[in-house]
Order: C-alpha cells, then sequence, then structure tokens
C-alpha cells in the first residue's frame, strides 16, 4: 500500500491527490513485505494532515477536500470480518463511489451492491469483474436490464411481477433474489419498508410468476432500513426469509441458495449488537441449508467514518453573542445527507494555525454558532446553536473540518 491516506477534493471527486501523513515519503515497502500494518489515523494525525494539505496548498486553494482515511477502511473490513465472518460484504456503491476507496474494498475482498447500469459501468471500469456485482435495486428501466445482460451483471433483485416480465424479456439468464418487506423496520431513520419489498401475500404470487416465467430465483433479499435501525429487525426478517425458502421447494423450484441480509448496518457497538443478532437468527433458521451463500449489502458502514471533510470559511456575521459563518460546501453539496438522511454533522475548527500545538482551539471560549452553505437558500444550513470557538473567514484561512460522526452518509465525516 503507497501511503495510509487518500485526499479527495469535495466537489470534484476526479481531482485526488494521493500523499502521505504530514506529506512524508514513506520508506517502499520490500517487495515481500507483509508487516507494514495500515492502522487508522488518530484524531490528531487526522487533523494534522488536514493542516499539512492546507498549509503545503497541496489542495486547490481553500477549496473543500475530503481526507479518505484508508487505515479506517481495514480496520472497518476487520471488523467486519469479525462479527459476520461468512458473510460477504457487498459494497452499496450509491454510499460513495469514490474511485480508491472503491478499489480499497475490492482488494479487500468486498464485492459490489450497483442501483443503477452508471453505478455498474463505475465499478466495472475500475476493472472489478461483473459477476462480483449484484444489481440491488427491485425496479429498473428496462435500458439498465437489456445493459446488465450485454456486461454479463447476472444476479438482481425484485419485488414485483412487472419486473418478472421486463427480465424475462431481456435478460432471461439472470438469477433473481425476491426482494422481501421486513415486517419491522427497526425505526431506522431512513425506512426502506414504505418503498420496496414484497409483502407476505404477495410473496406466493411472485414466486409462481418467476416460476412460470422459467426464471430462476435464487435466493431472498431485505433490507432493514438505513440509520440506526434497530438490529432486532434483522431477526424478523431472516425468520421471514426462511419461510420464502420453505415456499420455494414446496413449489418445486431449484433450490434457494442465496440469503442476502441488506444493509443498515453502522459502524462500532451498534454493529457488535446487529451481528450478533444476525448470527443467531442465521443458526435458529439456516444451519440445516447445505451450500447456502451468506451476502450483504453494507453502505453506510464503511462509507461514514472514512471520510473526513475539511471546509473553508468564507464569511462571518456578529449578532451580539452570536456567530455566523458561511462555508463553501452544504446542503446542496457535500451535506447533502443532512436533507436527504435526516444525518446529523458534527464540526471541528481547524482554526488556530498559529499555535499547532492546539489546532481545535481547546479550551477557548466558545459562542453559540450557526454555520450556512454557500448557496442562496436558507434551508442550506448546515449547523445551528453550534458550540464554537471565535474563527476567522478564509483570508485568516481558518477552515472547518466536520469529523467523523456516526450520522452521516456519503464522505462526510463524523465521530
Ligand atoms: C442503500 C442501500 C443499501 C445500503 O444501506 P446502508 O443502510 O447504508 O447499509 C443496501 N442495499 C440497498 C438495496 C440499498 O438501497
Amino acid at each position: 500500500m503507497a501511503g495510509q491516506t487518500v485526499i479527495v477534493s469535495g466537489l470534484n471527486p476526479a481531482a485526488i491527490l494521493q500523499s502521505t501523513i504530514g506529506g512524508a515519503t514513506p520508506a517502499p515497502a520490500a517487495e515481500n513485505d507483509h508487516t507494514r500494518k495500515v492502522v487508522p489515523l488518530s484524531r490528531d494525525a487526522l487533523q494534522d494532515f488536514m493542516v499539512s494539505i492546507i498549509t503545503q496548498k497541496l489542495q486547490d486553494e481553500k477549496q473543500p477536500f475530503y481526507v479518505l482515511d484508508l487505515g479506517e477502511v481495514v480496520s472497518l473490513m476487520d471488523q467486519w470480518n469479525a462479527g459476520l465472518p461468512n458473510i460477504r460484504p457487498f459494497y452499496a456503491v450509491k454510499c460513495n463511489p469514490e474511485p480508491s476507496f472503491l478499489s480499497m474494498l475490492s482488494a479487500m475482498g468486498s464485492n459490489f451492491d450497483c442501483a443503477s447500469r452508471a453505478e455498474i459501468e463505475y465499478v466495472l471500469s475500475l476493472g472489478i469483474s461483473p459477476d462480483r456485482i449484484v444489481f440491488a435495486n427491485p425496479c429498473k428501466p428496462e435500458s439498465d436490464i437489456i445493459f446488465a445482460a450485454k456486461v454479463g451483471v447476472n444476479l438482481t433483485t425484485f419485488d414485483s411481477e412487472d419486473e418478472v416480465y421486463k427480465i424475462r424479456k431481456h435478460h432471461p439468464k439472470c438469477e433473481l433474489l425476491l426482494r422481501i418487506k421486513p415486517m419491522d423496520d427497526g425505526n431506522a431513520r431512513c425506512p426502506m419498508g414504505p418503498k420496496y419489498g414484497a409483502l407476505p401475500e404477495e410473496v406466493e404470487p411472485l414466486l409462481r410468476t418467476a416460476q412460470a416465467a422459467r426464471l430462476t430465483v435464487s435466493g431472498v433479499s431485505f433490507h432493514i432500513g438505513s440509520g440506526d435501525a434497530d438490529s432486532k429487525a434483522y431477526l424478523g426478517a431472516i425468520a421471514a426469509a426462511k419461510g420464502v425458502f420453505e415456499t420455494a421447494a414446496r413449489f418445486g423450484m431449484s433450490k434457494m441458495t442465496v440469503l442476502d441480509i441488506g444493509g443498515g448496518f453502522t459502524s462500532g457497538h451498534q454493529f457488535t449488537t446487529a451481528s450478533a443478532a444476525v448470527r443467531s437468527a442465521l443458526e435458529q433458521h439456516f444451519h440445516d441449508e447445505q451450500e447456502l451463500t451468506i451476502i450483504a449489502e453494507p453502505g453506510r458502514f464503511f462509507a461514514e467514518t472514512a471520510f473526513t471533510l475539511a471546509t473553508t470559511i468564507i464569511g462571518k456575521r456578529v449578532r451580539g453573542e452570536l456567530r455566523e459563518y458561511w462555508i463553501n460546501d452544504g446542503l446542496y453539496g457535500s451535506m447533502n445527507c443532512v436533507l436527504y438522511d435526516h444525518a446529523t454533522v458534527n464540526a471541528t475548527p481547524l482554526a488556530c494555525m498559529s499555535n499547532r500545538s492546539n489546532l481545535n482551539c481547546g479550551g477557548s471560549k466558545t459562542f453559540p454558532s450557526t454555520v450556512f452553505g454557500p448557496t442562496c437558500d436558507a434551508l442550506d444550513t448546515v449547523l445551528r446553536d453550534y458550540q464554537l470557538p471565535e474563527l476567522q473567514s478564509a483570508c485568516s484561512s481558518s477552515p472547518v473540518s466536520h469529523k467523523k460522526s456516526k450520522d452521516l452518509l456519503i464522505g462526510f465525516a463524523l465521530n
């Protein structure tokens, strides 16, 4: 591995700079050196690194940029393998399609969940083979199905008869996973149930339709919902999936061999609980299934904590105690997760450039602050009533780093 981090411009994913911590060049690893361990950056190292990017002007003048911590990606994969050792992740590309990130996941054995032709093209362009992709969108335009057939993506999901007819017409070799609706959406911030998943009473007719169309239904998928979903929802969903396996067997269909437990995972202690729930449900319902392949579609699990965004303060207004700042990224850019995903954002100042031993101004007096995005829409407000020390605008080069927080989607960080 060349370096531990990759810096990616927040708004222009093409502008990727590769660098190492503090800009130092690492000693080249010997050919067969497997001893170098990649570890996540500490909070301080991450901040130092961000400051070094800014002070060395490695990034386009004051433009927002992301730091992708590859060490964190390695650590997340370790966490995954420890909690769900026999479940292959198909990373949900929609959560963050950054190419270095996808390549890293691929190198560590992850496969990919694509939701559109564009995502499939993207993954294939990285040299990843089509048999490592599940086209996990239950309702696809015909043109996308034709494309999947052409490039050899042969596994997809469905939850309607209409989809069966489209697939029979354009991609009859494609294997299907019946997406079911978990009865319990786990109180997720972003429930999936209202949009996707067959109801219990729809399972039999859908299997019959697929059978009549001579399509292979190779298994079942579900998604319990994203964002702090209650892991108990996996229990009911896995039990329901087993019921579908049994129904298919009763109908004399070819034996189902794939169980896809979807996404909804959050790294850290929540993953410990969720993975234990999944293991126990699998033990209870699927221990007697021979030749079963279990897959999952984690998205936020890998994308949330691996990225940290740095932005620049471009304007400031003082109203009594209140400090108001404008930054050069917002809800119409990298932080659309606040709008679409009910995410919350944590910010850390990277302002005290003159005092490198106290970059985040720890101990300074703080003020209730508002942080606005750059557009003229008042909705474009990133933080309200947030305590921050006194910061200056860009003329004095004081960026704000948005720290890792588990609530976030897409490349915007937190903690
Ligand atoms: C969004 C999505 C995912 C990823 O969900 P997370 O909760 O981010 O893990 C997985 N599968 C499908 C079909 C999705 O739409």
